[in-house]
């Protein structure tokens, strides 16, 4: 029988468009293959938002997201809406959709593909093999904590705060995705902190280590937030599954990204306890490459297959789908932020006719 799903798409801003809609042909002729009838519908957040409606995330995107069974975003965010108030700039509309969908744990994987080693700026010994998760916790932290604003003072000048906080439950929550998540993989987890300095790692640390009892089977080491981004580019091979909270995994993803050589190529999933998840790649707008058939479609590509295995338990498809992004890098395939001489140079929309042409192959 057809599986049906209900698929939300935000396009959001800048390349945002381009990718998404490349990653929805690859959707479409996928669930043709796999007898999945995907019900596509699309709605406005970010700067797109900011234009038509004058906030980043009306209430009508956060209804349609949560009566879907996934969400697929591209990217939100552009130079000509860096100057409205910081509640009103698309970044609120990113954080508002991961609250509105009580999506707390932020899985980013950052995988050394075997064609891609030398598209690293670290040398290939270092890179190749590497295989992490960062677990990344999404709702809570220096983002959400309060007292925040820019406050005058007793004297008249401004004082900017942001306050970083986590309660027991939260760090409980994360750690559980965490260990389960090494659990299918490496078994190894490194909790990332700043313990010997911040309370509120201390308490991080705590909870992680009392958690750990429930998961003897999994390695649990720790690492100051300094010390784990100079690994990450030391060796990243002793890493396989990381947990962070909100500030430092937005860093450290980052710089997991850059190891494997293209922001372009990395996906992430966001789930919450119950309903839809928010799938979608790592980088941002790319305002500077926007509109010019310049994108590298596969990090959205692969957020759909995140999506498919995550969000719509359909693991077939998405190993088709990530199959299909192998044998497109096999053939020689690369968009301009993973060229290498000898490849062959597409823009975005050839490099999703060439990935719709290997399926099947
Ligand atoms: P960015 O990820 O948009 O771009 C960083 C660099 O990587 C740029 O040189 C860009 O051209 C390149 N790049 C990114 N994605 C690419 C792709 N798919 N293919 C080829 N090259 C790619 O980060 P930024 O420049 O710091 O931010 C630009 C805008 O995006 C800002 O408004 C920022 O707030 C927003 N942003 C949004 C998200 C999100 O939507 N999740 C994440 C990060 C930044």
């Amino acid at each position: 029988m057809t599986q049906q799903y209900r698929i939300t798409l935000l396009p959001g801003d800048g390349i945002g468009p381009e990718i998404i809609g490349v990653a929805t042909e690859v959707l479409s002729l996928v669930g043709k293959q796999f007898d999945l009838q995907f019900e596509f519908q699309e709605a406005l957040i970010g700067g797109a938002a900011i234009d038509a409606t004058g906030v980043p995330l009306p209430e009508a995107t956060l209804e349609t997201c949560r009566n879907s069974d996934a969400v697929l975003l591209a990217a939100i965010g552009g130079y000509q809406w860096d100057t409205l108030p910081s509640h009103l700039r698309p970044e609120a509309g990113l954080l508002g959709i991961r609250a509105g969908l009580g999506l707390f744990a932020n899985l980013r994987p950052a995988t050394i593909l075997p064609q891609l080693v030398d598209a690293s700026t670290l040398k290939r010994e270092i890179v190749a093999g590497a295989d992490i998760m960062v677990v990344r916790e999404l709702t809570g932290g220096i983002y959400f904590g309060q007292p925040k604003g820019v406050f005058e003072t007793e004297t008249g000048a401004k004082r900017g705060v942001n306050t970083m906080a986590y309660t027991e439950a939260e760090i409980e929550r994360i750690g559980r995705v965490a260990f389960e998540t090494a659990r299918k993989r490496g078994s190894k987890l490194c909790s990332v902190d700043k313990a010997n300095v911040l309370e509120v790692s201390q308490l991080w640390r705590e909870c992680i280590t009392k958690l750990s009892a429930e998961y003897p089977d999994v390695e649990l080491s720790h690492l100051y937030v300094d010390n784990a981004a100079m690994q990450l580019v030391r060796w990243p091979k002793q890493f396989d599954t990381i947990v962070t909270g909100n500030l430092f995994g937005d860093i450290l993803s980052d710089i997991a990204a850059m190891l494997t050589g293209s922001i372009g190529m990395l996906p992430s999933a966001s789930l919450g306890a119950s309903g839809p998840g928010l799938f979608e790649p790592v980088h941002g707008s790319a305002p500077d490459i926007a509109g010019q058939d310049k994108a590298n479609p596969l990090a959205q590509v692969l957020s759909a297959a995140m999506m498919l295995r995550y969000g719509l338990n359909q693991p077939a498809a998405a190993d088709a789908i990530e199959t299909a992004v192998e044998k497109v890098l096999d053939a020689g395939y690369r968009t301009g932020d993973i060229m290498s001489e000898g490849m062959k140079l597409v823009g975005c929309r050839a490099m999703g006719d060439v990935l719709l042409e290997m399926f099947g192959k």
